[in-house]
């Protein structure tokens, strides 16, 4: 068994190629089974988000505290708390991030492969709604 607790975890700033904001990422790594499972903590301090991207086999999130905001590219727009989960659909394009106000703190379950990244950054029309 592996303990590690809380203060030993590194996070690391997740920088500005595909973030708005400040973000900092916590690489939990991947499950030793082959399933290719890679786990993430993610901090968005309030206003931080992504840029528009998708995951070819599709995302969970699991919101762990704060509140934040996912939306698709259909307009599809949610805003979630603490204990919420978010799943993404395969090849789905989207974005997620902090409210305005709040940061936020979430899990990230992905199989299948890199995020793939669209070109365009997640402005503040669309992040506004
Ligand atoms: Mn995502």
């Amino acid at each position: 068994m592996e303990h590690l607790p809380s203060r030993t975890q590194r996070w690391q700033p997740a920088g500005t190629e595909h973030f708005t904001g400040d973000v900092w990422l916590s690489d939990l790594g991947q499950m030793p089974d082959g399933s290719g499972l890679t786990m993430l903590g993610v901090q968005f301090a309030p206003g931080a988000r992504t840029d528009w991207h998708s995951h070819p086999f599709g995302q969970t999130l699991y919101i762990v505290s704060g509140s934040g905001i996912v939306c698709d590219r259909d307009g599809d727009r949610v805003v979630v708390g603490a204990g919420d989960v978010v799943q993404t659909p395969p090849g789905v394009v989207h974005w997620h991030g902090a409210r305005p106000d709040a940061p936020m703190l979430h899990l990230s379950l992905t199989t299948g492969g890199a995020t793939e990244w669209e070109p365009e950054r997640v402005d503040d029309a669309d992040y506004q709604g």
